[in-house]
């Protein structure tokens, strides 16, 4: 399997893993498969029969036939050991539960994947493989838990002290063995810097082999439709489903359009954000105008300029009507995110997170806009209880699930650090000597 930059589309190609090692394209460009893989049609009929492992696994042959079977089978069995249950609101509209991995949100899909690839490709080197990440809260969890005691690679989270919610910081910082938490004296972009600056050091990289675990790498997309496939699987045989994506960079979203090339039948999908509106105004009027981020109650999804549009670009042959007729936006402010979840949960029992809750309301504007489509599938991508704060306004008691409970109970490992790269370099020599 080759990939290709997004900058350079008919330029030089990278065989995956080689892409997956660098994360970015060296012109700055994202990696994308120069040829999506198809699905057989007998395959998609006989679904009903797999479970989530088992087409994960089917689908990554497609994607990775340089990996041994046995591995590939072993990664995606230990990977994706969690369901994604698709569960019925009401006639029309389906939920598609996607929090149930150890850190509550769908990331845990991408990082899981992730962190078993790079750990089969790096199993035969002598040094490990140190990867190091920046987190504003979400992504550090995931990271770390994904990557939790993998060969092979040691994992370092940055996350500035005190910005962060503290369940969030016990994610990241009670696991030990391969995983090390820094709580850094500045800001999320402070954290950034150093990591940056770490990754280019030559007297880091003289020592030491490593990489960082962006969001935007591939191998967090790939896995990422796999439960298109899984929610498809759990529909009556023959339906063609709408799938509503509460979106931030617009990863999940691509991963849905890729699921859709390979061979999934979808009849369209919508793209949900709050107040950070980008591409639902792109959709409006074609032109693409990234502003600074506006902070939101659905936090994961205040993104200004999303990363992966030059990957829906190069899906879309950068053509806004092409663009236009796959895919609808919608956008909602807080006031009618609250509304939401509180209207369903009296209506329906059903307790929506923020993010989940600007999925249905897009969907609901959908079905008013276009005559009753059926089924609509809202990507539940987060648990209610990652966002305590929004229920208290509503006074509505959100249960805390037991792995998440846990967590607040168990020590903080972390080490403080002042916002200063030598002592930053200092301290991960002496915790990393070679
Ligand atoms: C990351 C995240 C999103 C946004 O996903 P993108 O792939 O960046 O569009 C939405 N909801 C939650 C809960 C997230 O953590």
């Amino acid at each position: 399997m080759l990939c290709y930059s997004t900058n350079d589309p008919q330029g030089k190609t990278y065989p995956i893993l080689e892409a997956i090692q660098l994360g970015l394209a060296p012109d700055g460009g994202l990696f994308m498969p120069v040829n999506i893989p198809k699905v057989k049609p007998e395959w998609l009929e006989n679904l009903p029969d797999r479970d989530l492992p088992g087409l994960a696994f089917d689908i990554s042959r497609l994607y990775f036939p340089e990996l041994p079977v046995s591995t590939l089978e072993s990664i995606c069995a230990d990977a994706f050991n969690f369901p994604a249950p698709l569960v019925t609101l009401n006639p029309e509209i389906k939920i598609l539960e996607l929090f149930h991995g150890p850190t509550l949100a769908f990331k845990d899909f991408g990082a899981r994947f992730m962190a078993r690839i790079l750990g089969y490709s790096n199993a035969k080197q002598d040094l490990p493989l140190h990867i190091l990440v920046a987190t504003s809260g979400d992504t550090g969890g995931a990271v770390a838990d994904g990557f939790f005691q993998v060969p092979g690679i040691e994992v370092t989270v940055l996350f500035p002290k005190g910005k962060i919610s503290p369940l969030q910081q016990k994610q990241i910082t009670t696991l030990g063995k391969n995983i090390r938490a820094v709580a850094l004296e500045g800001t999320f972009d402070d954290c950034q810097a150093m990591v940056k600056k770490a990754l280019v050091d030559p007297v880091m990289t003289r020592k030491y082999r490593m990489s960082s675990a962006n969001s935007i790498n591939l191998s967090r997309l790939i896995p990422q439709s796999f439960y298109y496939f899984e929610a498809y699987r759990q529909l009556d045989p023959g339906t063609k489903p709408v799938f509503v994506v509460p979106s931030g960079n617009f990863g999940n979203l691509v991963a849905g359009i890729l699921a859709q090339r390979m061979g999934l039948p979808v009849a369209h999908f919508i793209a949900a954000t709050n107040r950070n509106d980008i591409v639902p105004s792109y959709l409006k009027d074609g032109v693409f105008r990234p502003k600074p981020s506006v902070e939101t109650l659905s936090n994961a999804m205040d993104v200004g300029n999303p990363s992966n549009f030059r990957r829906l670009e190069s899906l879309f042959g950068s053509t806004w009507n092409n663009m236009r007729q796959m895919i609808s936006g919608y956008a909602y402010t807080d006031t009618q995110t609250l509304e939401a979840i509180d209207r369903i949960h009296r209506d329906y029992n059903y307790l929506l997170d923020p993010h989940g809750a600007v999925g249905l309301l897009a969907a609901e504007e959908y079905q008013l806009d276009v005559h009753h489509h059926k089924p609509l599938i809202v990507l539940e991508t987060a648990h209610p209880a990652k966002f305590l704060a929004a229920y208290e306004t509503l006074n509505i008691q959100v249960e805390i699930p037991e792995r998440l409970a846990n967590k607040a109970q168990a020590e903080d490992l972390s080490v403080i650090l002042p916002n200063d790269y030598t002592q930053f370099i200092e301290w991960f020599s002496e915790s990393h000597p070679v």
